[in-house]
C-alpha cells in the first residue's frame, strides 16, 4: 500500500488486515469512519460509509489527484473507482459498470452523483460543443427525476424511490455522447399513501411552494399542501429541502433538456388532477352510487381536456364485456374509491415512465455519430433502492428484496465464485472460501412455476376469490419444504405472509398488487383527451373493450422479468462494485452503531469478500500475452526465447526480477499476487522503451 496513507487512519484496503476476522473488520471500519476516511476498499470493491456531513473531497483539486492514476496510487475514493472503470472503457475498449448497492440512506445516490461529476470533469479536454451539451443533459437529468422520483422518508430526506440505471456512452476519444436511463419499479403507492413521518413525491411540493400564482390559478390548487389528501397522510409536509427554489431549478432543467411548453404544461396538469383526485368523495343515493363533490369533476375535465361526462362515467362505471355483450356496470363506493386510486397512482407512474422515456429521447446516441467513429463504448452506473425492512412490509419491499438478492447473486458469481473457479480451472493450490450462496433464495422467488412470484401470479388469475388465502395456501403447499420458507401459518383471514430467510430478514406480501388493474375506461378516458401529450402517454387507451387483453402481465412478473434482463447486462460487462453502509439511524456524522454496520457487513458478504481477495490474486495474464508486454526486461526473452514453452520463459523472466515469491504459475495464465510487482514490472518495462 502507498505510503501516503499513515496507519492512524487505519488499513486502506481490508486486504492488509493482520487477521480476517470481523471484529478486526469493524474495528478498522470504525476508525477510519471516526479519521474522516469514509473510503476502504478490498481490492478493487470501494466501501463507503455515510459521513453525514459534507466532506472536502469532492473538489477540482481532488479530482486532478485521481485523474488516470493507478488504484494503488492514492488513498481509496469514489474517483478511483469511476477512473478505473473509464480507463478499462478507453484503454482495453471494455464496457464497464459500477454496481451501487446498501440499504435506503446508506449514500448510493450521493455516490453514483459523484462519479458522474467524476466523468463530466475528465472528459472532453476539447471542450467540444455537442459533447459538453451531452454531459450538461446527463447531469441535468438527475435534478428532474428526482423530484419526480425521490420522497422524504423516516430514513433518508430524499430518498429514491425508484431504481436507475444510466449507461454512458463513450466514442474512440473517450468522451461522453450519449446515454441512456432504465428506471425499476417506481413506488406509486407513494401517491396515495406515506407512512407517519414521510412525504409524497417532492415534485407534489415543488408545486405548491414554487409555481408562481398564476399557474396555481390555472390549476384551480392551493399553496397548502393540508387541503390535498394524499399528500398530506404522512403528516411531515414541510422538510429541509427547499421545495420553493427546487420547483425553478427543475423547471429550468426540463427546458434546458429540451421538454416544450406544452409539455411543462401537461406535467403539471397531472400533477394537479392527482391533487384534486385525492379530494373526490363517493357516496350512495338509493342503489346509486355518485360523486358529492362535483365541482372537482369539471376542474379535472378541465385540467385532462375530457369531456365532464367522461370523467364522471369512467369514476363510476366500468365496462365490462361478457360474451359477446358488453355492458356497463356501475361500481360500489368501494370500487369508486379502488379506481379513483388506481387512476392516480397509474397517472403519476405513467408521468414518471415518460419523463424518462423524453429524457432518453434526447440523449441517446445520435445513430451517425455512433456509426462514423466505429466504436461505441459504455460504461452503466447502477443506483439501485437496497434492502428494506419496514413495520409493515408490502409488495414494493418483496421486489426490492428480490432486487437486491439478484444483484447479491451477481456479485457472488462475478467476485466469488468465478474467481475461485478460475483458480480451480488453472490448478493453482487454492483452499476453499466458504460463502453463503443465496442462489437458493433467488430460486425460491423466481424459479418457474414453484417459486414465490409464481404461486403470487396463479393466485391472482383466479377471478374474484380471495386471492390472499388462495395464495397463502399455494405456498404452504409447494414451498412447505423449502429449507427457507416459513408460513405464519395464521388464521385464514389474515392477509398477511411472512417469510423467513437467513440472508435478510421477513417480508410480507399482499396479493393484490400484483394484480395491478387499471380499469380500462380510465385509459379510454385519457386516450380521448384533446391535450395530444397526455393522450400520447396512453396509447392502450385506443383499445376496445373486446380487444384488452384478459391477462396482462402481472407486476412481479413485469418486475422480474426487469430484473433478470438487467443482470445479465450487468453480466455482461466489467463490473465495479461500491458497497454502501449506513452509521446509524439518526443521520448523525459522529455516530457508529456497531451492530447496526456489523449487520450490513455481513449480508453484504463483505468479509468473504475479503478472504477470497486475499488469498487471491490482483492480477492475472495468459502467458503470451505477459510475454508480449514484458519480455524486454529480461536478457532470457528479449527478443525471442528459446525456452520450451511461454510458461518456462516467464518463469524465467519472473525469477530474473526476483518476483518469483509473489507469482503463481497456472495452466495458461501466470498470477500475480500483489499489485505492488504489477507495479515494478511496468516501470522496468518504461525504462526498456
Ligand atoms: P441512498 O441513495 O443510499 O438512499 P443518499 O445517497 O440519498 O442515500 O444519501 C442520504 C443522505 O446522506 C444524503 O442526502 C446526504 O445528506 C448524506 N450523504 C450521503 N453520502 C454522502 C457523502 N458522500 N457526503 C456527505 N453526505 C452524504
Ligand atoms: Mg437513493
Amino acid at each position: 500500500m502507498a505510503e501516503h496513507e499513515s496507519l492512524e487512519f487505519g488499513k486502506a484496503d481490508f486486504v492488509l488486515l493482520d487477521n480476517v476476522s470481523m471484529e478486526e473488520f469493524m474495528a478498522n471500519l470504525k476508525l477510519r469512519f471516526e479519521k474522516g476516511r469514509i473510503y476502504t476498499y478490498i481490492g478493487e470493491v470501494v466501501v463507503s460509509v455515510n459521513p453525514y456531513r459534507a466532506m472536502n473531497i469532492y473538489g477540482r483539486d481532488v479530482i486532478e489527484q485521481y485523474k488516470g492514476r493507478e488504484l494503488y496510487e492514492r488513498p481509496p475514493h469514489l474517483f478511483a473507482i469511476a477512473d478505473a472503470a473509464y480507463k478499462a472503457m478507453k484503454r482495453r475498449n471494455k464496457d464497464t459498470c459500477i454496481v451501487i448497492s446498501g440499504e435506503s440512506g446508506a449514500g448510493k445516490t450521493e455516490a453514483s452523483k459523484y462519479i458522474m461529476q467524476y466523468i463530466a470533469a475528465i472528459t472532453n479536454p476539447n471542450q467540444r460543443a455537442e459533447v459538453e451539451r451531452v454531459k450538461n443533459m446527463l447531469l441535468k437529468s438527475n435534478c428532474v427525476l428526482e423530484a419526480f422520483g425521490n420522497a422524504k422518508t423516516n430514513r433518508n430526506d430524499n430518498s429514491s424511490r425508484f431504481g436507475k440505471y444510466m449507461d454512458i456512452n463513450f466514442d474512440f476519444k473517450g468522451d461522453p455522447i450519449g446515454g441512456h436511463i432504465n428506471n425499476y419499479l417506481l413506488e406509486k403507492s407513494r401517491v396515495i399513501f406515506q407512512q407517519e413521518g414521510e412525504r409524497s413525491f417532492h415534485s407534489f411540493y415543488q408545486l405548491l411552494r414554487g409555481a408562481p400564482d398564476s399557474l396555481l390559478r390555472s390549476l384551480h390548487i392551493q399553496k397548502d399542501p393540508k387541503a390535498y389528501n394524499f399528500i398530506k397522510v404522512g403528516g411531515q409536509l414541510k422538510s429541509c429541502i427547499n421545495d420553493g427554489a427546487d420547483f425553478k431549478a427543475v423547471a429550468d432543467a426540463m427546458k434546458v433538456i429540451g421538454f416544450t411548453g406544452d409539455e411543462i404544461q401537461t406535467v403539471y396538469k397531472i400533477l394537479a388532477t392527482i391533487l384534486h383526485l385525492g379530494n373526490l368523495t363517493f357516496g350512495v343515493d338509493g342503489d346509486v352510487t355518485l360523486i358529492e363533490n362535483t365541482k372537482l369533476v369539471s376542474v379535472i375535465r378541465e385540467l385532462l381536456s375530457t369531456k365532464e361526462e367522461n370523467v364522471e362515467k369512467a369514476l363510476l362505471y366500468r365496462t365490462v364485456a361478457t360474451g359477446r355483450d358488453v355492458i356497463e356496470k356501475q361500481h360500489t363506493t368501494q370500487e369508486a374509491n379502488y379506481g379513483r386510486d388506481a387512476l392516480a397512482k397509474a397517472m403519476y407512474e405513467r408521468l414518471f415512465c415518460w419523463i424518462v422515456s423524453r429524457i432518453n429521447d434526447i440523449i441517446e446516441v445520435r445513430n451517425y455519430d455512433a456509426k462514423i467513429h466505429g466504436k461505441n463504448t459504455v460504461i452503466g452506473v447502477l443506483d439501485i433502492y437496497g434492502f428494506e425492512i419496514f413495520q409493515n412490509n408490502s409488495f414494493e419491499q418483496f421486489c426490492i428484496n428480490y432486487c437486491n438478492e439478484k444483484l447479491q447473486q451477481l456479485f457472488i458469481q462475478l467476485v466469488l465464485k468465478q474467481e475461485q473457479e478460475e483458480y480451480q480451472r488453472e490448478g493453482i493450490p487454492w483452499k476453499h472460501i466458504d460463502y453463503f450462496n443465496n442462489q437458493i433464495i433467488v430460486d425460491l422467488v423466481e424459479q418457474q412455476h414453484k417459486g414465490i412470484f409464481a404461486v403470487l401470479d396463479e393466485a391472482c388469475m383466479n377471478v374474484g376469490k380471495v386471492t390472499d388465502e388462495v395464495f397463502l395456501q399455494g405456498l404452504n403447499t409447494k414451498l412447505a419444504k423449502h429449507a427457507h420458507y416459513t408460513s405464519r401459518k395464521l388464521s385464514p383471514t389474515d392477509k398477511s405472509l411472512e417469510f423467513d430467510r437467513d440472508f435478510l430478514s421477513k417480508t410480507f406480501i399482499y396479493s393484490g398488487k400484483n394484480k395491478d388493474t387499471l380499469f380500462q375506461d380510465f385509459k379510454r378516458l385519457l386516450y380521448n383527451s384533446s391535450n395530444p401529450v397526455l393522450k400520447a402517454m396512453w396509447p392502450e387507451g385506443k383499445l376496445r373493450i373486446t380487444e384488452v387483453t384478459k391477462r396482462p402481465l402481472t407486476a412481479a412478473t413485469l418486475f422480474k422479468n426487469s430484473m433478470i434482463s438487467l443482470v445479465e447486462n450487468l453480466a455482461s460487462k466489467e463490473p465495479y462494485y461500491v458497497r454502501c453502509i449506513k452509521p446509524n439511524d439518526v443521520k448523525s456524522p459522529l455516530l457508529f452503531e456497531h451492530e447496526r454496520c456489523r449487520h450490513q457487513v455481513e449480508y453484504l458478504g463483505l468479509l468473504e469478500n475479503v478472504r477470497v481477495r486475499r488469498a487471491g490474486f490482483a492480477n492475472r495474464q495468459t502467458y503470451p500475452r505477459f510475454l508480449q508486454r514484458y519480455k524486454m526486461i529480461s536478457e532470457f526473452t528479449w527478443p525471442n526465447h528459446d525456452l520450451p514453452s511461454d510458461k518456462d520463459a516467464v518463469k524465467r523472466l519472473l525469477q530474473g526480477c526476483g518476483f518469483d515469491h509473489d507469482v503463481a504459475y497456472g495452466k495458461t495464465k501466470v498470477f500475480i499476487r500483489t499489485p505492488r510487482t504489477l507495479f515494478s514490472l511496468e516501470e522496468q518495462r518504461a525504462e526498456m522503451v
